[in-house]
């Protein structure tokens, strides 16, 4: 692979994030837990110019990487490993001293292995759409226009060093090539510090620090639950509990079309435009933070009263295909003229955007608590019945009707299905597993 100097960068746009799923079920067999905590930084004018350099300069070579596989596999339709990549980096070092050589090693491969998740993701994709026989194409990956590429990841000890805060002073993140950047550290990280991320969010910057600590095991509670995550409700147990959506989510998603429209009619180029993107940014994050909140809490209770917690996998190649466009603070224009499509789409962005962000946090407070999390195949769980394995009838969205046993709540019934699917209980519905 070779990194140019500066690339003309492919302006493209790009899906969503897209979190990998939970691949491992058996969180007490780890013996160490991962926690991330996301700070803001204050770099001065000088290291915010070098910190734009860095993360540019970890996209050209994202890009490059990225470049060198897509030729692979369109010419000899052969792979491209991230080893293979990661040995070619002393010699892309030692060819641009000023430029990728000034950068860290480590943080290089880590940019590296980033690419790689999003190829062994892809792969997952295709195979996964061949398997359902589906007729959509995963999208192959793409590169990353600068404007996208908003971070770096860092060994701690290894281009990057963290000080935590002292008493009235400022934590320290450096990093290499950067330098020493102001953090302003609102709460403890307990633990190893094993790796450090800067960021980018539009103007803000932030460091987040990644620590290992030692599991704390909670004491057992004897129960167990299947839980079905959905819409209407933001989820349910199988024992009956029901933990409905925020309403702060429907109240944002109003505030944040009204934005979008008025930002649609607003001149391009023109200051109000400008104002009314910097507003919808504010409301994504307050929507992002306070989503974040509701899930740590959620999570939380959960853990609390819970041995064991199943979920369904996540159904990544259902996933890609969304009915409405992902609307994105970052990206001008492009949403539905009708206002109540568009806002159907958005309160089925923001809740979907939801589910995967709250595994992982259900799947890290399991992991410190030694309780387990159990993903089961999702097909059917909402349209069999629980207790004879019949399809049931669906005549509204919260209910089924089984012919043998009669009409059900449905998030209910699939939180079952869960629940048996799980091995948790006794039922019919297991051999539908
Ligand atoms: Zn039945």
């Amino acid at each position: 692979m070779s990194v140019p100097d500066r690339r003309i960068c492919v302006q493209v746009v790009l899906r969503g994030s897209n979190p990998r799923g939970l691949t491992h079920t058996h969180y007490t067999d780890l013996v160490q837990v991962r926690r991330a905590y996301k700070f803001r930084a204050y770099p001065t004018r000088p290291q915010e110019g070098r910190a734009v350099r860095l993360l540019a300069d970890h996209c050209d070579l994202y890009n490059a990487a990225l470049m060198e596989r897509r030729e692979a596999w369109q010419m000899r339709q052969a792979r491209v490993s991230y080893r293979m990549q990661s040995a070619q980096l002393t010699e892309i070092r030692k060819a641009d001293p000023d430029g990728q050589g000034r950068h860290s090693f480590t943080a290089q491969q880590q940019t590296l292995r980033r690419l790689d998740a999003v190829f062994t993701a892809f792969f997952d994709r295709v195979s996964a759409a061949r398997k359902s026989r589906a007729n959509t194409k995963p999208g192959y990956p793409r590169f990353k226009p600068y404007q996208r590429f908003s971070q770096a990841r860092f060994v701690n000890g290894d281009g990057a060093k963290w000080v935590a805060a002292g008493r009235h002073e400022w934590a320290r993140a450096s990093f290499q090539a950067v330098g020493s950047v102001k953090v302003r550290q609102h709460r403890m990280v307990p633990g190893t510090v094993k790796a450090l991320q800067l960021k980018r969010e539009h103007r803000r910057w932030y460091v987040i620090v990644i620590a290992e600590t030692e599991p704390v095991p909670e004491p057992a509670t004897g129960r167990a639950v299947g839980v079905d995550l959905g819409v209407a409700r933001f989820l349910t147990t199988s024992d009956g509990e029901v933990v409905g959506n925020p309403r702060f989510l429907s109240a944002s998603a109003e505030v944040i079309v009204d934005l979008q429209r008025r930002k649609a009619r607003a001149r391009p180029g023109s200051g109000n435009r400008k104002r009314l993107r910097r507003a919808l940014a504010r409301q994504w994050r307050k929507v992002r933070n306070r989503r974040r909140d509701f899930h740590h809490k959620t999570a939380r209770t959960l853990v609390g009263s819970c041995d064991v917690i199943a979920l369904e996998q996540l159904n990544t190649a259902g996933m890609t295909r969304r009915p409405a466009p992902e609307p994105d603070p970052g990206t001008p224009g492009g949403f539905l003229t009708n206002q109540g499509a568009a806002k159907a789409g958005l309160n089925k962005s923001i809740l979907d955007a939801g589910w995967s962000q709250f595994r992982s946090i259900l799947a890290g407070k399991a992991e410190s608590a030694g309780r387990r999390v159990v993903l089961v195949n999702p097909a059917g769980t909402s349209i069999t019945c629980h207790q004879c394995g019949q399809r049931c009838a669906r005549p509204q969205q919260d209910t089924v009707i089984c012919p043998v046993h009669g009409a059900m709540d449905a998030d209910v019934n699939a939180a079952k299905n869960i629940f048996t699917r799980a091995g948790l209980g006794s039922g019919q519905a297991a051999s539908a597993a």
